[in-house]
């Protein structure tokens, strides 16, 4: 029986085993596929306190994992399919063939990328497809290439593409960003970023080898179509909850974001904290994700003390 299994290695994951490893719970980290979370795909963050020159995403979230190690963390390579309660208030984790008992869990599943539903998508991913320009930016080199969304990533994506591709069209469904204006004025100023306005990609158009090689747009004021030759789409439209595994033990939102107690990260269920993007279509930010990992690790500590 385990005092506590922390579900997910981002920055609130990653705080949470900190914490709960400070205060000798000896706690599991179960993994996931994505390991490190968000920020392991990310370039430069500069604005986590402490690191005034920035730091990269990798390089943080392997600092991260070494400081929770260092204290004693226990990291499972695993990814969990169900949660269920036991009669006696303690959880069952389900991991593949295997069923983990834990006191008390904290979920820190954090947010994935969010696709816009075409047909061919998922033949697409990995043939000019992608929601990561840091994972795949470097492999488009010389090539026009398209970004889709209005946001601070679709912008910080398009920026850093910029250092390969030939041209970065940034296709987005208004004509105004959603971007904080700091990151939309260096994506307007940018002369290699042509944005283009009202418009959807409707289609992925693959060559013979079944790699990317043009969208067809709808322009959505005045409905005429178009194509447009790209070797690569980034799709940056936000994010969905990665909360499928919760079985009824936590309420969620209509958008599957995990339902906190106003003001803790306890949840509907005793024993059962949700805490980071899991829970957070705010904020979402690595800093406040850390914030919620160590409000979950003390409150997993002071559930686990009254139970004693
Ligand atoms: P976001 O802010 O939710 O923006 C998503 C963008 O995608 C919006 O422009 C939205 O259009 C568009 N979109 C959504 N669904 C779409 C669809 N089906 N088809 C076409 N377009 C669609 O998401 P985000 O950019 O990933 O940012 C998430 C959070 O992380 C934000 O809080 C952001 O500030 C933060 N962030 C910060 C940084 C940084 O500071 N360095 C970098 C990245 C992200 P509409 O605008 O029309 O809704």
């Amino acid at each position: 029986m385990e005092n506590v299994i922390i579900i997910g290695t981002g920055c609130a994951g990653y705080t949470a085993a900190i914490y709960t490893a400070r205060a000798s719970l000896n706690p599991l980290l179960l993994s996931g596929t994505q390991i490190g979370g968000q920020l392991s795909t990310t370039t430069e963050v500069e604005n986590f306190p402490g690191f005034p020159e920035g730091i990269m995403g990798p390089d943080m979230m392997m600092n991260m994992q070494k400081q929770a190690e260092k204290f004693g963390t226990r990291t499972e390579y695993a990814t969990v399919e169900l949660i269920e309660k036991n009669n006696d208030g303690t959880f069952g984790v389900k991991i593949g063939e295997k069923t983990l008992q834990t006191k008390t869990v904290i979920i820190a599943t954090g947010a994935a990328a969010r696709w816009l539903g075409l047909p061919n998508e998922k033949e697409l991913v990995g043939h000019g497809l992608t929601s990561c320009a840091t994972c795949d930016g470097a492999f488009y080199r010389e090539v026009p290439v398209a970004v889709v969304g209005g946001g601070d990533s679709a912008c910080e994506e398009a920026g850093f593409l910029t250092r390969f591709a030939s041209k970065v069209y940034l296709i987005h469904r208004r004509d105004e960003l959603r971007a904080s204006k700091i990151m939309a004025d260096r994506v307007l100023e940018n002369p290699k970023i042509e944005p283009i306005w009202n418009t959807a990609v409707t289609e992925y158009l693959a060559d013979e080898k079944g790699e990317m090689r043009a969208v067809k747009l709808a322009n959505l004021v005045d409905h005429s179509e178009s194509e447009l030759e790209v070797a690569c789409v980034f799709v940056a439209i936000g994010h969905v909850p990665n909360s499928g595994f919760v079985n009824g033990l936590v309420d969620m939102d209509d958008d599957g974001y995990l339902i906190q107690v106003p003001g803790r990260t306890a949840t509907k269920t005793p024993g059962i904290f949700a805490a980071g993007d899991v829970s957070d279509h705010y904020y979402r930010q690595a800093i406040t994700a850390a914030g919620q990992g160590c409000a979950a690790a003390l409150e997993a500590e002071r559930y686990l003390t009254d139970l004693e």
